[in-house]
């Protein structure tokens, strides 16, 4: 377990799914967070179970592709919590589509909230960091940067994240800041519900017949990936940096 007491987190995309896991997670280690996502309201939820556990949240709202609501939302975590240690840049969408039906807009989408998002968020965050001499952001890829069909706009975000991750790692290092990535498998969120729904299968068809296929037998639970986020931000991980670790049951192998 990470030891976050005193540390302040930004969990991007955490009012459902992932993100809300891994707040709840960091909140646990000692982390006060900032529950950022689209709408206030719908984090409050988050919020709520992190208080309740006895722990310290904020619900903030901000579209990470939104330079100017990013770089307020940070300076807001900083007035209210304190200037951020721990950045997950977890929020995400999916427009799948094959290429020749994909839009403009759909491919400017994903790459506005996955990498822009990443790189807006990661650049308000690492000034609090440098000054602090310590800090972790940990970039939330995907098995789909490995190539996976219908996804061309959201493979090329994942796999561009990776890069992202390995230059922040350089960048970064020499003032005490960790820059790693996860990368997800099939976790059982609304994202892979919509999936299903997009497929034309229930989405306990979908993550059955997907269970099958991974070495591990199951799909994974957000709890899963948020794990692995908490593993990243605590000292045992403190000379793992610049890396993507796979979080997917084998699936991938
Ligand atoms: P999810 O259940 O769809 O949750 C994503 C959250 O991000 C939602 O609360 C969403 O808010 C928020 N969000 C979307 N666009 C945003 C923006 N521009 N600014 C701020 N927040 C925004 O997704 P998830 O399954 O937990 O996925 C979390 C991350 O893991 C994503 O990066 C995803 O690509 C990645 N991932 C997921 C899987 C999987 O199997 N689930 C696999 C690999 C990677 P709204 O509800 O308002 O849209």
């Amino acid at each position: 377990m990470a030891d976050l007491k005193g540390r302040v987190a930004v969990v991007t995309g955490a009012a459902r799914g992932i993100g809300a896991a891994t707040a709840q997670r960091l909140a646990a280690d000692g982390a006060a967070v900032a529950v950022l996502d689209l709408d206030p309201a719908a984090a409050e939820p988050t919020v709520s179970a992190i208080t309740q556990a006895g722990g310290k949240a904020i619900a903030v709202g901000a579209d990470v592709s939104d330079e100017d609501a990013v770089n307020s939302a940070l300076e807001r975590v900083a007035d209210e919590l304190g200037p951020v240690g721990v950045l997950i840049n977890n929020a995400g969408v999916t427009r799948d589509n094959l290429l020749f039906k994909m839009s403009t807009q759909d491919w400017d989408t994903v790459m506005g909230v996955h990498l822009r998002g990443a790189f807006l968020c990661s650049r308000a965050a690492q000034k609090y960091m440098v000054e602090q001499k310590w800090g972790k952001i940990v970039n939330t890829s995907s098995v789909s940067a490995l190539g996976n069909r219908g996804q061309a706009n959201y493979s090329a975000a994942k796999a561009g994240l990776q890069g992202f991750t390995r230059t922040l790692a350089i960048e970064l290092g020499p003032f005490g800041i960790n820059v790693n990535a996860v990368a997800p498998g099939f976790i059982a969120t609304e994202m892979t519900d919509a999936t299903a729904k997009r497929l034309g299968l229930e989405p306990e068809k979908l993550r059955e017949e997907t269970a099958k296929v991974t070495p591990l037998r199951r799909v994974g639970a957000p709890q899963d990936i948020a794990n692995v986020v908490s593993f990243l931000c605590s000292e045992d991980a403190s000379f793992v940096t610049g890396q993507t670790i796979y979080v997917d049951g084998g699936r991938k192998l």
